[in-house]
């Protein structure tokens, strides 16, 4: 059975994403268990670019099909930040609750009905022969909650609230969140693509 390099040591998107690929005729692989040990800079200004940057480096390194998602949060009120710097908003090592705080602190003032935001997932699908990257993406739109609620998922769930929902990310479980999250419809857009790709390296 061919493989698919899943390019992240990130456990929370890692988990999200072996859930929504289990059905594809391959196995799925993460860094960690090829001994793949890379550490990519990820400052490019757009998430396309670092999604590429990612894929591209893995998949040359392991020579396997490589699929990469750089994703982040943009808030309306702070003219689209943290956007590409999600990861580093509260500086390099801090964890995601001090990003957390850093964010609530930035919106201090911000009314309800003014605190709109949404997630942004783009996914580089990158060949392991010619290098070729293909994208897709997704965006999950809610509103940034006036303080945490929730234990599951990762980074900023705990604050990001789905009006529709009346929950914040961070409570509802893992397969709900992927039914309206920006990576679940990056990845369910990007399925068609990996089909082909893992069929005509199969038929090579
Ligand atoms: P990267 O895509 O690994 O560069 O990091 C994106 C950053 O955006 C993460 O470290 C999180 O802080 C944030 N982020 C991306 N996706 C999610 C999500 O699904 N929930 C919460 N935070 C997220």
């Amino acid at each position: 059975m061919p493989a698919l390099l899943i390019a992240t040591n990130n456990r929370g998107k890692l988990a999200e994403l072996k859930l929504i690929f289990a059905g594809l005729p391959c196995s799925i692989v993460s860094p960690v268990d090829i001994d793949l040990d890379l550490e990519i800079e990820e400052n490019g200004s757009t998430f396309e670019e670092n999604a590429q940057v990612k894929s591209v480096a893995f998949a040359r390194a392991s020579g396997l099909l490589t699929l990469a998602d750089d994703s982040g949060l943009e808030v309306e009120a702070l003219g689209g930040e943290p956007g590409v710097r999600s990861a580093r908003y509260a500086g390099d090592n801090a964890t995601d609750s001090e990003r957390i705080q850093y964010l609530l602190s930035k919106m201090k003032g911000i009314p309800a009905g003014k605190r709109h935001a949404k997630f942004r997932s783009i996914m580089a699908i990158t060949t392991p022969l010619d290098l070729h990257t293909a994208f897709s993406c997704g965006e999950c739109r809610g509103e940034i909650a006036f303080e945490p609620r929730g234990e599951n998922g990762f980074g900023y769930d705990p604050v990001f609230f789905l009006p529709q929902l009346g929950k914040t990310m961070a409570e509802l479980p893992k397969d709900i969140k992927n039914g309206l999250s920006h990576r679940g419809m990056a990845a369910r857009n990007a399925i068609p693509v990996l089909y082909t790709l893992l069929n005509l390296q199969q038929n090579r």
